[in-house]
């Protein structure tokens, strides 16, 4: 069933709404085409799994709905956003037995925001991570990242990049890497941080492909402050350049040249996959 935007269509006692008990993904639309889409795909089951969420769509079924929705609302450029929730049950902490998960898409326009930063490059803010130790499934529950965006936001800055523990972990709706001595660096795959598809491109895809080796070690914010060049990545984000943490330039101030060359490579891929 296709309906607008603004229709009333979830329950009060749908686990999502009361709980956060649920997941999502976003994919990108680029072309008329989604982007990414089996590795979505994947962490989408894979998050289903990890929160016993019974996984009853087929991969064949989750790709005609996106393609239903590109398809009827003629967006060639945009995010589909996907979101399973347990289901709707009687309120009780516990996991009710015998319900149905319910599944809710939407599709947007992609905005323009992030097209001025990818070219200038953007401020994040370094700030505490209040979250919990699951950040590895894509759930609903977003307080931590909600909190951590609007410090953000209200200092100026793009995106908030994260610290615990001493280290970095990752942007509160994007991972985060520096370029040093030649060298990219990110936080670990585990449960600290998500696996984020766009991360995973540049990891095992262009950074190989640049020549450009790869150290997945954490580090803190001392150490990022001697980075050559930092970005955020993440599906909406792409690669936006960073060129002040906590309002201190990163090298020179200006977009780095490692990081032009993964934009310029990541273009690539999506001109590949979705006939740009
Ligand atoms: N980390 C967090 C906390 C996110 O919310 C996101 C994306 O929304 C990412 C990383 C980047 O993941 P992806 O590249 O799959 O969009």
């Amino acid at each position: 069933m296709i309906v607008s935007l603004d229709e009333p269509i979830i329950s009060m006692e749908d686990r999502g709404y009361q709980f956060g008990d649920g997941v999502y993904e976003v994919t990108k639309v680029y072309n008329g085409r989604l982007f990414a889409f089996a590795q979505h795909r994947e962490r989408l089951y894979r998050s289903l799994r990890e929160l016993r969420i019974p996984a009853v769509w087929t991969a064949e079924e989750l790709q005609q709905f996106h393609q239903l929705l590109i398809a009827e609302s003629g967006i060639k450029d945009g995010g589909v956003y996907l979101q399973i929730t347990r289901g709707v049950a009687p309120r009780a902490h516990n996991f009710p037995e015998n319900v149905v998960p319910k599944l809710t898409m939407s599709i947007r326009p992609a905005g323009s925001a992030n097209a001025s930063l990818r070219e200038t490059g953007a401020k994040i803010l370094f700030a505490p991570d209040e979250r919990w130790l699951r950040c590895d499934i894509k759930s609903l529950n977003l307080l931590g990242n909600l909190m951590a965006k609007q410090k953000a936001k209200e200092a100026g800055c793009f995106e908030a990049v994260m610290i615990r523990d001493g280290v970095i972990t990752e942007g509160s709706s994007s991972n985060f890497m520096i370029v040093k001595d030649g060298v990219l660096w990110t936080h670990p795959l585990g449960n600290l941080i998500l696996k984020g598809v766009t991360r995973t491109l540049i990891v095992e895809k262009i950074a190989p492909e640049l020549g450009l080796p790869v150290i997945e070690k954490a580090f803190n914010t001392s150490f990022a402050g001697g980075a050559d060049e930092a970005f955020v990545c993440g599906t909406n984000t792409e690669i936006v350049p960073v060129v002040t943490m906590d309002n201190n330039p990163v090298a020179n101030g200006q977009v780095g040249a490692v990081t032009r060359k993964l934009q310029q490579a990541f273009n690539k891929l999506i001109d590949i996959e979705c006939q740009r």
